[in-house]
């Protein structure tokens, strides 16, 4: 079948991606290809960093992609909240501000916090006005793909590198769509263990357990559709044949699958190929810049387990001000904030805000935040060379920890008592220091990195902070 595309469109919004920022070569040609003869599941629900993997992109680079595609129309964004265990995408949103801070999976009976680092993720479908693929309308799929593609990721993992899918799969007896009012009849062998009944429409489910001692045939199970659950006629279960009848007496179609599992098998944590977390495009500039209307509903907020957070400030800036007047110290701090926040792209991280004459950002690994630091004080060296004195001394600070995403003042920001030591770390530096917390220094990665930075280990009380922190202090090699 030739895919629903609408050419002209798709023409028009490629050429607008092509001009929308300078790509790699070919990089908007893969996406192009991938729009035309991807078949339908290729389209739905895709991985930027895997698509990235596959195509020689760069992580960073195919995820700016995939976000302007979005802004322009090409795409769609998705809020997934998976499923720790079985990898069902439990709920799916198209904006931020839906996203909530709990997970609960009907089918593992599991309720689990979700936080941005891990089981909120975020996929991509192409627009029905680019391309129309069946997975746009899930009520017409088979109860096959409803299942084992629409509902579950294929990407969920469990030991042994076994897909969850299949493990489904393999314990599955039934599956069947059953349309309003209709009755049907299921007949299998079971054996020791459960019987799990399952609608994934409703979330409706029935569980009993099987026994081996006494090998039972012709039992009949009844089960009807009621409520919002199945109620059975509750005959115990016994290794064996069994006939199963099942009844929607709604006038809306439910579904079915029927698993039978051994007892040996256990439900673990799946594993999942590595996905753009919400936090990692919580962290991403180009989410920041072209989604700015994004806002976290709601008072709660959503965690995120572990953010490295940079906190900059200018020395001697009343004296700044003073000396050269308002004017032109404005757009010298203007500019000093433009040539960090090009660090702190170069780095991966994003600003999130500026107060007064400081910068707040974020990094998703710390070596990112402590690069960022000792670049900027490069850059800064480069950028005062321009001048007769030097006008922009800066002082940096570095801490890591978990914190809340929240929507304040109509940003996403962040808060928590990591952030108020980070600002406090920061507020122990002095003229072209970076001080960094006992967090960020015990990164392996980091301490690389600063293997040829003189590093001077202190303690220092914090305000507000009862105990006093480690602290060190990194004096860059360029000034
Ligand atoms: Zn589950």
């Amino acid at each position: 079948m030739e895919p629903k595309l609408n050419e002209k469109l798709l023409d028009e919004k490629l050429t607008e991606l092509e001009k929308a920022k300078q790509w790699s070569p070919r990089v908007i040609s893969k996406l192009e290809t991938l729009l035309r003869s991807g078949d339908d599941f290729s389209l739905f629900r895709v991985n930027p960093v895997k698509f990235g993997t596959e195509k020689n992109i760069s992580e960073h680079e195919a995820i700016d992609l995939f976000l302007y595609a979005t802004k322009i129309g090409l795409l769609h964004m998705n809020w997934e909240m998976l499923c720790p265990s079985c990898g069902d995408v439990v709920s799916s949103f198209r904006s931020l501000k839906t996203v909530h801070a709990h997970v609960f999976c009907n089918l593992c009976q599991l309720e689990k916090e979700a936080s941005l680092d891990d089981f909120i993720c975020i996929s991509f479908t192409v627009s029905p006005l680019i391309r129309q693929i069946s997975y746009h309308n899930p009520g017409q799929l088979s109860v096959e793909d409803f299942y084992f593609k629409y509902h579950l990721s294929a990407d969920a993992t469990y030991s042994g590198g076994v897909r969850f899918v299949d493990i489904l799969q393999s314990l599955m007896k039934a599956l069947s769509y059953i349309e309003p009012r209709e009755k049907k009849t299921f007949s299998f062998d079971v054996t020791n263990g459960w019987l799990i009944g399952y609608d994934f429409i409703t979330g409706a489910m029935y569980v009993n357990g099987i026994k081996e001692n006494v090998e039972k045939n012709n039992q009949s199970l009844s089960l009807q559709f009621s409520n919002g659950k199945f109620e059975s006629n509750e005959i115990s279960l016994s290794a064996g044949t069994l006939t199963i009848d099942i009844e929607n007496p709604t006038d809306k179609r439910i579904s079915v699958i029927f698993i039978n599992k051994p007892p040996e098998i256990s439900d673990e944590n799946a594993t999942f190929p590595p996905f753009l977390t919400g936090k990692k495009l919580l962290t991403s500039q180009t989410f920041r810049d072209l989604f700015r209307t994004e806002v976290i509903q709601g008072t709660e907020g959503l965690t995120v387990k572990d953010l490295t957070i940079l906190f900059t400030d200018l020395k001697g800036s009343t004296a700044l001000y003073d000396r050269i007047g308002d004017l032109k110290a404005f757009s010298l701090v203007h500019q000093h904030f433009e040539s960090l926040g090009k660090v702190i792209n170069r780095f991966e991280g994003a600003t999130v805000k500026t107060i007064g004459d400081a910068i707040m950002a974020t990094f998703i690994k710390p070596v990112d935040g402590v690069q960022a630091a000792l670049g900027m004080l490069e850059e800064i060296a480069n950028f005062n060379k321009g001048f007769s004195s030097k006008e922009i001394i800066l002082k940096i600070g570095v801490h890591k920890g978990p914190s809340i995403a929240v929507t304040l003042n109509d940003r996403l920001d962040y808060f928590g008592q990591t952030v108020n030591i980070a600002s406090r770390v920061q507020g122990l530096a002095d003229a072209d220091e970076i001080y960094i917390s006992d967090d960020v220094y015990n990164d392996k990665a980091v301490r690389d990195v600063l293997k040829q930075y003189n590093v001077e280990e202190s303690k220092a009380k914090l305000r507000g902070i009862e105990d006093e922190m480690k602290v060190y202090k990194i004096a860059s090699n360029q000034v």
